[in-house]
């Protein structure tokens, strides 16, 4: 399948920046055994960007391919540093748009975490929908303030009547980013008082960065400030506020319906930071190349030495990462998580095993590669407490 019009803007403007043949369809997915892991169906990364708008989206994504169930394993929830994330979040939130007592809708609620986590600030009741929600792990403390739909929005809940729609990390996997959004409005109706609180990647440090490994298949969507607001005003909803979080990786976006009909007609679709983002992604491909070399030739010098390398973070940044090291892949001897949901799994593509921590006493690595520079810390401080001795370096 090829997309050729903008999914945000339906503009038909979309030109190729940055290629790869053969990723795992699926990241987040751990497989039970090694050639499951390694057999995985595979896709193919085409990523253009939008010279109307600025939005980007892989133009071979086949959404057949991806497939979201309770093995999908999605959660965070292990590492202090973003448990503290989500609780500011959430207390922001609650505060902020008096959420006590009220209805909070959660489209791609994953495991339920973040949900959970607002009813306990307060929230009266919430409803979360995601075809990865696991019924045996929501905290009984608030089964009888939720439900839970197993399934997609629209096609398995199809009216929002809520006082704030929460959607966290979900927006990027949706390929038809402007009819979805348009379904998000369309569900709400005439209700102008429900506030919408999305957060989603920011792509723009990511281009600069020549961040390969965060470029893969299930996220198909990708968008900087411009072009998400661009499409929430095109879709029904006035931007109330948005902003940078977590070390600049996320986009927080906040927002109301608008009253009446909508498309908005008239509204420019040219998103302020256009430009810098279209600059960004001519760039892209060869700042990638040169990521790509650096980390190439790190984990070779420590093979020929003998030494063991490890990835710290079993996430889609570590399959997309060993996905895109090609033959070095190789020289990974396994990938640390501390989710132990994870544990003893299997990462599609390159196969590598998950381990717990406890494990690297006796893997006794040279170097640990943390795939999220947020967690450098945290993983310092496990390593000390373990005593193990190792270069640290994030990417
Ligand atoms: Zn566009």
């Amino acid at each position: 399948m090829t997309t050729r019009t903008c999914p945000a803007c339906f503009g038909a403007a979309l030109t190729e920046f940055y290629a790869v043949g053969r990723v795992p369809a699926n990241s987040c997915l751990m497989l039970g055994d090694e050639a499951s892991a390694r057999d995985f169906p595979t896709g193919e990364l085409r990523i253009a960007a939008c010279t109307v708008c600025g939005f980007i989206t892989n133009t071979a994504f086949d959404p057949a391919l991806t497939r979201y169930s309770e093995d999908y394993e999605e959660s965070q929830a292990c590492s202090p540093r973003f448990r503290e994330y989500a609780a500011e979040l959430i207390a922001a939130w609650v505060r902020r748009y008096d959420l006590v007592g009220k209805t909070v809708v959660e489209l791609g609620c994953g495991k339920g975490e973040f949900l959970t986590g607002l009813i306990r600030a307060g929230v009266g009741y919430g409803i979360g929908v995601d075809p990865a929600v696991r019924l045996d792990r929501i905290d009984p403390a608030v089964v009888h303030r939720s439900s839970w739909v197993t399934g997609l929005f629209p096609d398995d809940f199809e009216t929002i009547d809520a006082d704030a729609v929460v959607c966290r990390h979900t927006l990027e996997h949706i390929a038809p980013v402007g009819a979805w959004l348009r379904s998000v409005r369309s569900a709400i109706g005439p209700r102008t008082d429900t506030v919408v609180l999305f957060e989603l990647p920011d792509v723009v440090r990511a281009l600069r960065e020549g961040a390969f490994w965060d470029v893969y298949y299930e996220h198909c969507s990708y968008f900087s400030p411009g072009s998400l607001d661009g499409l929430f005003r095109r879709s029904g909803f006035d931007p109330i506020d948005m902003r940078r979080t977590y070390d600049d990786q996320y986009l927080v976006i906040e927002a109301r319906p608008v009253p009446g009909t909508w498309p908005v007609a008239g509204l420019a679709t040219g998103a302020g930071d256009r430009d810098a983002v279209l600059a960004a992604a001519v760039g892209f491909a060869a700042q990638a190349e040169r990521t790509r070399e650096h980390w190439r030739e790190r984990v070779r010098k420590i093979a020929a030495e003998d030494g063991r390398v490890v990835l710290w973070g079993a996430s889609s940044k570590a399959v997309a990462f060993l996905a895109t090291l090609g033959e070095d892949a190789r020289h990974i001897a396994a990938a640390v998580d501390i989710n132990p949901h994870k544990q003893n799994r299997y990462l599609a593509g390159t196969g590598h095993r998950v381990v717990g921590p406890v494990e690297l006493t006796d893997i006794a690595p040279e170097l640990v590669i943390v795939m999220n520079p947020t967690y450098t810390d945290e993983i310092a401080r496990d390593l000390e407490t373990m005593r193990i001795s190792t270069a640290l370096e994030a990417l």
